[in-house]
């Protein structure tokens, strides 16, 4: 955003004052041709892999309240092509090692980390102190106490920070949410959830490096079925024993391969979930006292389909979820709406998936979990 300085418009922002009041006398230019307006927020993503570059930047070119404005990666020969293609200006074009220097761009108010799990929390850590707002992809980082670093620094620099759960914003989630909260069947008494997909590709990826993805498949999918888990019942679960399963240990030397998990909540309703990168799963089903629901798929980009006891088909429009959740985000900057993933979302998920390891670890052994009730819980 040009019109304020930068560091003006975050400090407002970040108390969630101002932006309804600013914008309402510099009205949006919808309309614009390009990305370069300056009544939404400037993006910068971090890391331009295949999320970034399949996901990200095209959600970017239709969202209604932030814009790409800027790139940061370690790949020299991406830096063209992106500035081509997205029409960023050289100015707005970071590596690793200047990327600091993002704290005197005022095209950029928003920094969105897309690296591999390990550099999550150095890059988050790095745009806060930037003064810049921050989303972190999933997993937040690869111990909790990558977390802790994370929200500290944000709230430190009082700036906000949101989760990449994109599911929040879309609507199948929240019909999920809905039938729950209005207990459309009843209370939840079992819950169960599958996120997993076969990995075949390069052994050498470092989604199974565990020094850069702190994990395998309960990293990477084990966190939506723990998710699917927490908003189909309502409630953070009070205990989780788990159990690790290994058919391609030459293939996954280095990662968990296959992970199922039980939970307990407080109401009593019980949850299981399997998570793999050794087959294909992407479903969840609750069952209450007087109906029960599904989503198969469940966590995919979309469009997810749904069903229920009475007959219901769940059934929405299909639009980018990136597009929902970058735009939700730049509402809750802006305008100080609910932020639908804060970052104590991402921190209760790794404490969660911290529970399964040591589970495991222990031989299945039951571990108790201690969260205030809704803690980590989106607006
Ligand atoms: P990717 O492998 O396609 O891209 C990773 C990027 O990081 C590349 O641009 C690569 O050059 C860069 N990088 C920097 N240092 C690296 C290193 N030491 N090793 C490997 N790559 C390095 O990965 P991706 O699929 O884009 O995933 C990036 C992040 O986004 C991950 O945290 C992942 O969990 C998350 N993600 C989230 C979703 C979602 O639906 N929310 C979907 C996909 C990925």
């Amino acid at each position: 955003m040009k019109s304020l300085t930068r560091r003006n418009f975050n400090t407002l922002t970040a108390k969630g004052i101002g932006g309804a009041a600013l914008l309402s006398s510099a009205p949006f230019a919808c309309a614009m041709g390009n990305n370069q307006d300056k009544n939404k927020l400037g993006i910068a993503l971090v890391g331009l892999g295949s999320y970034s570059t399949y996901q990200l930047a095209p959600a970017l070119q239709d969202t209604q309240y932030c814009y790409l404005a800027g790139i940061v990666t370690g790949t020299p020969e991406k830096e063209q092509i992106w500035a081509d293609k997205y029409e960023i200006p050289e100015k707005n074009i970071y590596n690793y090692q200047n990327f600091d220097d993002i704290a005197n761009n005022e095209d950029i108010d928003v920094v969105y980390v897309v690296l591999p799990n390990s550099m999550h929390a150095e890059f988050s850590i790095r745009a806060a102190k930037a003064g810049k707002h921050v989303i972190c992809e999933k997993p937040m980082g690869i111990t909790v106490a990558e977390c802790d670093a994370i929200i500290n620094a944000c709230k430190q620099a009082g700036v906000k920070l949101g989760m990449g759960y994109r599911l929040h914003s879309e609507p199948y989630t929240q019909q999920v949410k809905d039938y729950v909260k209005e207990k459309t069947f009843g209370d939840i008494l079992f819950v169960s959830a599958d996120a997993a997909y076969r990995s075949a590709g390069n052994p050498d990826q470092w989604r199974l490096n565990k020094k850069l993805s702190g994990g395998g498949a309960l990293m990477n999918m084990g966190v939506y079925a723990v998710q699917s888990t927490i908003y189909g019942t309502g409630e953070n679960p009070i205990s989780v024993a788990a159990q690790e399963f290994s058919t391609r240990p030459e293939y996954f030397k280095d990662t968990d391969e296959t992970i199922t998990a039980q939970f307990e909540f407080p109401s009593g309703a019980v949850g299981n979930i399997s998570t793999s990168h050794n087959f294909n799963a992407n479903a969840m089903y609750a069952s209450g006292t007087s109906g029960w629901f599904r989503l198969q798929p469940a966590n995919n980009y979309g469009p997810l389909s749904g069903e229920t006891s009475r007959g219901d088909i769940i059934k929405f429009p299909h639009e980018s979820q990136q597009k929902l959740q970058m735009d939700d985000f730049a509402r809750h900057v802006l305008f100080g709406e609910p932020n639908k993933a804060p970052g104590e979302m991402g921190k209760r998920d790794m404490i969660i998936v911290e529970a399964i390891y040591k589970s495991i670890a222990k031989g299945g052994e039951t571990i108790a979990l201690d969260f205030e009730p809704g803690y980590g819980f989106g607006g």
